[in-house]
């Protein structure tokens, strides 16, 4: 770990979030926007949406249509404006208008769950609460050998076990910008990967050989995958010169007659086959 995050920090010392923000408020609604989205495209609808709504009282006054056609083109609109009007307006109810800076603060808002709180707490309020984990991060913890988890709550303790509580923020940032810029899903660059030669995943993520997103470096994980090898090898190990064109249904469960190549599928009534059907 201590390898791994030393490399990261060389290569992405001043990795940041990079939606465009003042502050807490306008991170979180840009968090929220962002699902599902790109941080791109994000941050050329956000200006316009600041300018009209730049406070959580103003945003909590919105009219939902006008907040829709504002937020069309990220996706999810509908249910994105419900999300960010309710979430101003409890925070301009149960908050006095200020962005709560707790984490049971923050995933008590509509639309706010664990990742978008630690978004807004580590890069706007300056708080180590908990790791991001993101779609990168869930792809890029897991390769690199530090968690066997999926569930992004877990692969969240498993990170917090192993980075230092005061590079948490920093640490997620690195790690998603090695996602967008080096470790992609399909194509990850391993060949020009400073984090290569501790990766347990080098020149096998991406392919079909990459073990299941839980993990490189755990025996278990290799257990499961060598599993899985042997049983994508046990179907093709029966594949019986294809005598039996009439009976497509069997894969090769019984090798049980194989004496009566000659009868050409008059029967369906007698192999046991029929029976199961
Ligand atoms: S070596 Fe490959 S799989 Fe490992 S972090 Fe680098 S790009 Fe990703």
């Amino acid at each position: 770990m201590a390898a791994i995050g030393g490399r990261l920090a060389e290569l992405w010392p001043d990795a940041v979030v990079e939606l465009d923000h003042a502050n807490a408020y306008h991170l979180l609604v840009a968090t929220i926007l962002a699902a599902q989205s790109t941080d791109k495209l994000i941050n050329t609808v956000t200006p316009a949406l600041f300018a009209k709504y730049p406070d959580p009282a103003a945003l909590a006054a919105a009219d939902q249509g006008e907040l829709e056609k504002m937020i069309f083109s990220t996706g999810f609109y509908r249910s994105k404006a419900r999300h960010i009007i309710g979430m101003a307006r409890r925070i301009v109810e149960a908050h006095g208008g200020e962005v709560p800076d707790t984490m049971a603060g923050l995933i008590d808002l509509p639309g706010v769950a664990r990742k978008t709180a630690n978004v807004v707490l580590g890069s706007a309020l300056g708080k180590n609460e908990g790791i991001v984990v993101d779609t990168h991060v869930s792809r890029l913890a897991p390769r690199l050998g530090l968690t066997a988890q999926t569930d992004p709550v877990k692969i969240e303790q498993d990170l917090m076990q192993l980075v230092p509580r005061d590079q948490w923020s920093i640490f997620a940032h690195r790690l998603i910008w090695h996602g967008r810029r080096v470790c992609h899903a399909r194509k990850p660059d391993c060949e020009h990967c400073t984090l290569a030669p501790l990766c347990p995943s080098n020149g096998i993520a991406g392919t079909p050989n990459e073990p299941a997103r839980g993990g490189g470096r755990q025996p278990q994980t290799r257990a499961q995958s060598a599993a899985k090898a042997k049983a994508r090898a046990a179907p093709s190990a029966k594949p019986a010169p294809s005598a039996k064109p009439s009976k497509p249904t069997r894969p090769s469960a019984k090798p049980a007659k194989p004496a009566k190549p000659a009868k050409p599928s008059a029967k369906p009534g007698k192999p046991s086959g029929s029976k199961r059907r």
